[in-house]
């Protein structure tokens, strides 16, 4: 007698670490023909206060850039810092021909005005792709200065998917970091995009009918095999510290990976999924402006 054994299907890995490796070894190579030329890429690092998840991702940035050979400057500042002391420290950053890119480490202190901070950078050094100017650009579908986690989705989509024209990706999530650039990239990309949040009605019914699903919503392991449609691909950018019920804490995404992996063609795992891509982005975004500081000094120059 013939029997088939049926064990329940497991979603391919999408390796975020194998990924960010190899985006990093071209950021070093483009990053080694700059010094060639006589030009060190530098990123500076601003951080305000001792949030100990932003010490964390600060030292994460700063040795990453070590790695690929970008030059880093860190600004270390305590929380009682003022906003105009702030805004004098970016201005100095902005007029400095040696500084490429500045990151201003989120969250801020409360008495600091966030988008007042982010507005004052140079769109040029914006190495978060936060500015309005490099928002309104990105929704125009210009080639400008990206946010990184939504950069690193896309790269690690295109990777495994290749082509994403004509796909239709749903995004669970609209927060300005995340979210909504998310949409802007996958619709550059030509897919057909739906954004979910907190006030969608039927949101797993909708998320169902999903090839490419982004789960960015600060909700640990919300979204379960109902919201996945069979063979479809997801990215879980969630990142949520859990205690488990001995007192030790571990991390977990947005998406129940157990369950998901029943149903999806391929899940990024948290953690080594999409937080290596996204320091990687920052890296890339760095040399990217630096080629742009680059181009308009050429443009001024001949003007
Ligand atoms: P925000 O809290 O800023 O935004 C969360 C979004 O999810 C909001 O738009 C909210 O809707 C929506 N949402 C919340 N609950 C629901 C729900 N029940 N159904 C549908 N939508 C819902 O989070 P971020 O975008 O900053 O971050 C999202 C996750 O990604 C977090 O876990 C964060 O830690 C992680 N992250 C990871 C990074 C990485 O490098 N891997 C980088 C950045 C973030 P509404 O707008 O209506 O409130």
């Amino acid at each position: 007698m013939n029997m088939t054994l049926t064990s329940p299907q497991r979603a391919e890995n999408i390796d975020g670490k194998a990924a960010a490796r190899r985006l990093l070894a071209e950021v070093a190579a483009e990053c080694r023909a700059f010094v060639d030329q006589g030009h060190h890429p530098t990123l500076a690092v601003v951080l305000v206060g001792d949030d100990p998840a932003s010490q964390v991702y600060v030292r994460n940035k700063l040795r990453t850039a070590e790695e690929v050979g970008i030059r880093s400057l860190e600004y270390r500042f305590p929380a009682n810092l003022s906003e105009s002391e702030l805004l004098a420290t970016l201005d100095k950053l902005n007029l400095d021909p040696l500084v490429n890119g500045i990151l201003v480490q989120l969250p801020l202190p409360r008495h600091i005005n966030e988008q007042a901070i982010l507005r004052a950078i140079d769109p040029l050094k914006d190495v978060d792709g936060f500015h309005p100017e490099n928002v309104g650009g990105l929704v125009h579908g210009q080639a400008v200065l990206t946010p990184c986690t939504p950069a690193g989705c896309l790269r690690l989509l295109q990777d495994y998917c290749g082509d994403l024209s004509g796909k239709h990706a749903v995004v669970v999530g609209r927060s300005n970091i995340v979210g909504k650039p998310m949409a802007a990239l996958l619709l550059k990309a030509h897919c057909s995009v739906t954004t979910l949040h907190s006030r969608s009605q039927d949101a797993a019914a909708l998320a169902a009918q999903a090839d490419i699903l982004i789960a960015a919503v600060g909700q640990p392991e919300m979204i379960d095999a109902s919201w996945i449609k069979p063979g479809a691909v997801v990215i879980d950018v969630g990142i949520n510290r859990v205690t488990r019920a001995n007192g030790s804490s571990r991390l977990v995404g947005d998406v129940d990976a157990a369950s998901v992996s029943t149903v999806a063609a391929a899940l990024t795992p948290v953690p080594g999924g999409v937080g290596p891509m996204t320091i990687a982005c920052l890296m890339q975004n760095t040399l990217q402006a630096t080629r742009l500081q680059t181009a308009s000094a050429v443009l001024s120059h001949c003007g």
